[in-house]
């Protein structure tokens, strides 16, 4: 499966837009219940005048609303966001730790928040277990579980060390536009054949697109014309 999914993208990035630590963990902090795009929406003009935690800290509660109000929760996000530079100010110098436990108590960051930015940031072989890779690896078969921790650990203890690095990434980006949580594109997937999902679709509609989406042809695809029918 991964190295199908590396094969398809070889270096996967994550979607916010940030220029250090603490600005992923600003917009990881955001993303809660948001859009990538909503968050850099935000963010682009948040960054611009408070890049780091004692900016982001002397722009005050009012200041720092001013910036997120168009983002879900936006009042729990500031209330936090704030604690949180306080924390580093005074506790690491302003910097992000890179560190789970460190990182975890820091107000707002949990388990997922930690696990994003020691992977995406630090480089570290983390994978955070959103809703998009509980869904992927539980349709996949992959790392079937009833909680995102119980896939977390599946997924940490059998996931190949070639892959480690990138396999939040992969699937995560599996999940947003290929394995689609109402309709999968199952006739685009390049995990097709893999696959467990009992509800896979298992031919493209006329609305459903060809498998470009995924950069690789679904292996064992028959080429088909161009025009595309409803079975
Ligand atoms: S075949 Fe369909 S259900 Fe299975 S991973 Fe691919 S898109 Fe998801």
């Amino acid at each position: 499966m991964f190295a199908r999914l590396r094969a398809a993208n070889p270096e996967p990035r994550t979607e916010l837009v940030y220029d250090s630590p603490f600005q992923l963990l600003i917009a990881v902090m955001l993303s809660a219940q948001a859009t990538d795009r909503g968050v850099n929406k935000a963010t682009k003009t948040l960054f611009a005048v408070a890049p780091d935690a004692a900016s982001m800290r002397a722009l005050g509660l009012a200041g720092l609303k001013r910036h997120i109000a168009s983002i879900g929760l936006y009042n729990t996000k500031a209330a936090n966001i704030l604690k949180t530079c306080k924390q580093l100010i005074e506790w690491h110098e302003g910097k992000v730790p890179r560190n789970r436990e460190a990182l975890e108590a820091l107000p707002g960051v949990g388990r997922k928040t930690a696990n994003v930015v020691l992977n995406t940031a630090f480089g570290e072989e983390t994978i955070a277990v959103d809703t998009h890779i509980f869904r992927v690896a539980n349709r996949l078969g992959l790392a079937p579980g009833r909680t995102v921790r119980e896939v977390e650990d599946r997924l940490d203890r059998l996931v190949p060390k070639p892959f480690r690095r990138h396999a939040h990434h992969w699937l995560i980006l599996h999940g947003r536009y290929v394995c689609k949580a109402r309709k999968p594109l199952c006739g685009a997937c390049v995990l097709f054949d893999l696959c467990t999902y009992k509800d896979k679709v298992t031919k493209w509609t006329a609305t459903e697109s060809p498998p470009v989406s995924s950069g690789v042809p679904r292996p064992g695809l028959r080429s088909r014309s161009r025009r595309w029918k409803r079975p």
